[in-house]
């Protein structure tokens, strides 16, 4: 039986609300549907309600009870906006995100280039604006809640997929047991790790590269604007990279290359993880006092 994580999570900028689960027993009768759409993050959602858009009913599968865990997405840039505006959620996201346009690469301490991303007062939006994906995420949500074209199912996990001659049947998972439902069109949206894609053994193109970093988003009052900030080659990290971002609600997103070889664990380190952040506050010019920044890290793979 599947038992998604009823514990609020925790973060120091957002409010997690836990849903209750969809439940296979209130709703005994399971028609073919139309569609149904493995996952709930942003593609997901997008997707579900741009179907909506065109007069399509689908179902929504998810299965955790809260919207994504951690510092993810955080920089959507103006064509996002666009897809944003089209599902009618993109007002949410300027009202509370942070717009900007410039950016400042350093090598080895020199500012070595200026970005000016171009804005024309008549653009709609800005070329880049800064929110944490939860905050998208919960924008996303209402706005399929909201939807009655939309069955939004919460703590749904789907466990295996059969291909029938020309439908899909898919088997999930509740608190309560399992249940089957019949679907004309499948969506896989269940992530980078998606389960769904790797028992069909299908597989992601593109290229890639090796690289570990530590993303820290800390609590702190910086009085600089709203401009990316890339350091390659600092003293403090030498042949790494290390990104900053001001993001909403105070917070300041760090996220620094580890040297080859060194583990998520030893990153992880509470002692490893103040040396660092006190290390890139040094060198930008804000040493702080012991405690006068707290944060949640935690680690990512180069994109
Ligand atoms: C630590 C981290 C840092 C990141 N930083 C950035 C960044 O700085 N900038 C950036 O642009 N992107 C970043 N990303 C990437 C960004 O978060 C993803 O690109 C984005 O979330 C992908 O959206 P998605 O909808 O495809 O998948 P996801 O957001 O991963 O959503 C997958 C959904 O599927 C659900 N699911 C999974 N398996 C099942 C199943 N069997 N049954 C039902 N539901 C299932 C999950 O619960 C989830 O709701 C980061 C990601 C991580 C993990």
């Amino acid at each position: 039986m599947h038992q998604p994580e009823t514990e609020v999570r925790p973060s120091i900028y957002y409010d997690y609300r836990v849903f209750n689960p969809w439940l296979p027993s209130s709703h005994p009768a399971q028609e073919r549907k139309k569609v149904v759409i493995a996952g709930s993050g942003p593609a997901g959602m997008v997707t579900a309600l741009e179907l909506a858009r065109h007069g399509v009913p689908s179902v929504v599968i998810t299965s955790e009870l809260q919207v994504s865990q951690g510092s993810r997405a955080i920089v959507f840039t103006r064509r996002s906006m666009e897809i944003l505006q089209q599902v009618g959620v993109a007002g949410y996201m300027t009202e509370n995100g942070l717009p900007w346009r410039f950016g400042n690469s350093y090598y080895r301490g020199q500012h070595v280039f200026r970005m000016e991303a171009p804005h024309d007062p008549d653009d709609r939006f800005f070329p880049m604006l800064n929110i944490q994906q939860q905050y998208m995420e919960e924008y996303l949500f209402n706005a399929c809640a909201a939807n009655p074209l939309i069955d939004f199912r919460w703590g749904n996990k789907v466990v295996s997929v059969e291909q029938q001659a020309d439908f899909a049947r898919v088997e999930i998972d509740t608190p309560e047991g399992p249940y089957t439902l019949e679907t004309d069109w499948l969506v896989a949206a269940d992530g980078g790790r998606s389960g769904i894609r790797a028992a069909m053994d299908l597989k992601m193109e593109g290229a890639s590269y090796e690289g570990l970093f530590v993303i820290a988003d800390i609590k702190i009052d910086l009085p600089l604007p709203t401009e990316r900030l890339a350091f390659f080659d600092p003293d403090w990290n030498p042949g790494n990279t290390i990104l900053m971002h001001r993001e909403p609600h105070g917070i300041w997103r760090l996220d620094y290359q580890l040297p080859v070889g060194e583990t998520p664990e030893e990153a992880l380190r509470p002692d490893s993880l103040k040396a660092r952040i006190d290390a890139q506050l040094a060198m930008i010019g804000y040493a702080t006092p012991l405690g006068r920044w707290i944060g949640v890290p935690s680690t990512r793979h180069a994109p």
